[in-house]
């Protein structure tokens, strides 16, 4: 597959949200959100339903008004420009294929809107049908495509017009598993090809973190953190984020002078916290059984479950909570085993008890 000349000559923009706030009547949704995102950079807005991230996604492509605050595209402010004249493409969760027009014809769409002359736009959609893999079906209807070749087509649709600013609302909920994991990786392959800055929304962790250069957690209308992948998972800022990025088991842990102690285990603090009583969120791939003298505690398997490579296994602690172990797939554990487990010292995030 080739990409579009045409379409990788556009040059990045960055998008910045200054104290943006929106209100639906007398409900806040967006609290003076801040977000500062570099040219041809891929970021996702990533949290629960009801976050805000969609209402976000909208004030950027100009199709909400903001209630306070500004919206800038490469320095300027560009809150009262409408949608048109933004320059951006979009793909929403639903098909917003028009049923009555061929996938050449839905690509072209843009272009005919913008009056570009017919050779031009069959030229450009060709391109950018290419660029999503999809020039053999230009003919086709869209009931006569499956769900991931649809959305494929909104995105060549999306891209054809050279937009600065790429917004994805879920485009991959719609999806099965395997459809999803396969789009999401050509999503991410098209936007580094074309260096456009996009913008994903989605409340799937584990997309969120194969695709992201950085990803906003949002709770609540605010950014919880923003950062990368790595870091989000590593040094979750806080307890929401652990949370809700990855797994974790909650074990009791007392903290003294920024260290907490977990059934006897030492473990860094992530963060400036008071000595006392808490829960530390103890991720999967940190625990492991413990060698002979090793520190550690006694578990009794609950159920283990095979993963292919892996195993994530329940395991009970004598006084009471639960702690998921991740292991290698040929370690065999079983329901009633007991064992001695160990937890890494990796920092974790606690929250009160
Ligand atoms: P989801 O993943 O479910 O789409 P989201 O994080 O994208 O959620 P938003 O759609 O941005 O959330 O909605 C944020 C809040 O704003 C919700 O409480 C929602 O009910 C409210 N809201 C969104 N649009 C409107 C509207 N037009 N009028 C009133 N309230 C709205």
């Amino acid at each position: 597959m080739t990409s579009a000349p045409d379409l990788e000559t556009r040059t990045a923009t960055s998008v910045a949200l200054a104290k943006v706030v929106k209100e639906f009547g007398s409900t806040r949704v967006l609290h003076e959100l801040d977000l500062q995102i570099e040219a041809g950079e891929f970021v996702s807005l990533l949290g629960p339903s009801g976050c805000g991230k969609t209402t976000a996604l909208r004030l950027i492509a100009g199709l909400e008004q903001l209630t306070s605050g500004q919206i800038l595209m490469n320095g300027q402010d560009v809150t009262g420009v409408p949608t048109n004249k933004r320059d951006i493409g979009m793909v929403f969760q639903a098909y917003s294929l028009f049923p009555h027009l061929t996938v050449l014809q839905n690509t072209t769409f843009g272009l005919e809107m913008r009056k570009t002359p017919a050779a031009e736009a069959k030229r450009l959609a060709g391109e950018s049908l290419e660029l999503v893999g999809l020039a053999d079906l230009a003919g086709r209807y869209p009931h006569e495509l499956s769900g991931g070749q649809q959305q494929r087509v909104a995105l060549a649709r999306a891209l054809v017009t050279s937009p600065k600013v790429l917004l994805l609302d879920e485009p991959l909920s719609a999806l099965d598993a395997q459809v999803r994991v396969q789009l999401r990786m050509e999503i991410r392959r098209i936007q580094q090809e074309l260096g456009i800055t996009t913008i994903f929304v989605t409340h799937d962790q584990e997309e969120a973190l194969a695709v992201s250069d950085r990803i906003a957690v949002m709770s609540g209308g605010r950014i919880e953190q923003i950062g990368a992948p790595e870091e989000l998972y590593l040094t979750p800022a806080t307890p929401f984020v652990a949370s809700f990025v990855g797994m974790s088991s909650l074990v009791p842990a007392v903290v003294a002078a920024g260290e907490a102690t977990l059934w006897g285990m030492r473990v860094p603090v992530i963060g400036e916290v008071a000595d006392g009583s808490y829960e530390a969120f103890v991720r999967p791939e940190h625990v492991r059984l413990a060698a002979v003298g090793e520190p550690s505690v006694a578990v009794t398997v609950e159920t283990s479950t095979f993963l292919g490579s892996i195993r994530r296994t329940m395991l009970r602690t004598a006084d009471g909570p639960l702690l998921t172990m991740q292991h290698s797939a040929d370690q065999h554990l079983e329901r009633g085993d007991t064992a001695q487990v160990t937890i890494l010292p990796v920092p974790v995030v606690v929250r009160p008890a």
